[in-house]
């Protein structure tokens, strides 16, 4: 499968029984955050928010929902039935999506990335593509060119 460019080039070249999935999948997270960044990341759909929301990937047997830990740790008791990873769980392919853990894992990522924001010093940024940073200066990753500008 060639590089999408962007999300919606990612779904569009998905398998067509998923691509509807994909897009319930991307208007749910969106529907959570309305602010959150959307790219590609490692190949796939990828969206930040004060940090790493979640990703998402369509794998041969199941599309796989990627959340940092320690969300998954967190909800092993929702989350019985699927097979887990420290930072993924993996959706059916077949039949319905489980939208409403969907939205549970979504949105304690959300909480746990408000958290860790507020918890930081007032220096400690984070640029709007998710990267960590300290200064009042531009991201420092986005932005190479910046330090040596007299
Ligand atoms: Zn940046």
């Amino acid at each position: 499968m060639k590089k999408p460019k962007d999300v919606g080039e990612y779904i569009a070249n998905a398998p067509k029984g998923v691509q509807g999935k994909l897009k319930d999948l991307r208007a749910t997270i969106k529907s959570i955050v309305p602010e959150v960044t959307e790219s590609i990341s490692y190949g796939m759909p990828y969206y930040g928010y004060k940090g790493r929301l979640v990703y998402f990937a369509v794998m041969k047997n199941h599309i796989g929902l990627y959340i940092p830990p320690p969300i998954i740790e967190q909800h092993k008791k929702d989350l019985l039935g699927y097979t887990t990873t420290k930072s993924a769980v993996h959706l059916p392919i077949n039949g319905r999506l489980p939208m409403t853990l969907v939205k549970k894992l979504v949105k304690a990522r959300v909480k746990n990335n408000e958290d860790v924001e507020r918890k930081k010093p007032e220096t400690f940024k984070i640029c709007s593509r998710g990267h960590e940073y300290v200064g009042s200066s531009p991201c420092p990753i986005c932005w190479p060119g910046h330090k040596k500008v007299k």
